[in-house]
């Protein structure tokens, strides 16, 4: 199937309050146009590098989504246009995208990145850890950010239940947080193999790669 009937298919799927962001991570550009063309307009990226020089070259009314994980020296990069960075897990990181979106004159919606996969991964933080950044002074004196809300990735299995599991505790996390958050209103969650659960479960917002442009065939960290 082509990008387009790939995407159409996933589409037809979604119920219409669940935003897809196309990841395009390793993928060409000429890929890309083909979903734009389709009329898709929202992407992600994994590398900041990777997704500025995409950024120089395609049409200006696309969306651009920071999935991945962020070194706080590559924030000024992408701060003048990127719409939503996925992964924040740290109060620096919020404070070096806070410094930047002033310099622009912006205000950059970011998702906090919180750990729901039982393996061992570096990033993302715990419940306590996101509420208390919330709460924080620091955060408050943040004026060119806003959280909107939550991004999480499951654990790598076949076990469904575990990642059922995994995702109801991300929204459960999402809805204890909102009470104290109106503006919390995404819940990032669900890749090609699990989005439909995810939705099950509540995401928002899902982020597909390889269902829409076939699987990624080098190394990409
Ligand atoms: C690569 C990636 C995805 C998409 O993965 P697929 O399995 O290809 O859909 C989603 N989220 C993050 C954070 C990623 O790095």
């Amino acid at each position: 199937m082509s990008i387009k009937e790939n995407l159409q298919k996933i589409k037809s799927t979604l119920p219409e309050y669940v935003t897809l962001v196309a990841v395009s991570k390793t993928k060409p550009v000429s890929d890309m146009m083909e979903a734009y063309n389709a009329g898709h307009k929202v992407f992600g990226e994994n590398k900041v590098q990777d997704m500025v020089e995409k950024y120089e070259v395609m049409p200006k009314d696309i969306e651009w989504h920071m999935i991945g994980h962020v070194q706080r020296n590559k924030v000024k990069h992408m701060a003048s246009f990127v719409n939503l960075i996925h992964g924040v897990d740290s109060i620096k990181l919020l404070e070096e995208i806070n410094k930047q979106a002033m310099k622009h004159n912006r205000v950059i919606d970011c998702l906090l990145q919180i750990k729901i996969a039982s393996e061992d991964s570096k990033f993302g933080m715990s419940f306590n850890e996101a509420n208390e950044l919330l709460g924080s002074r620091a955060y408050s004196e943040c004026s060119n950010v806003n959280i909107i809300g939550v991004m999480g990735m499951a654990t790598f299995t076949e076990n469904k239940e575990q990642i059922k599991k995994e995702f109801q505790s991300l929204k459960n996390y999402f809805d204890q947080l909102k009470k104290e958050h109106p503006i919390f209103r995404v819940i990032s969650m669900g890749m090609s193999g699990d989005y439909q659960l995810a939705i099950d479960c509540g995401s928002t917002m899902v982020r597909v790669g390889s269902s829409i442009f076939g699987a990624r065939h080098y190394s990409e960290q």
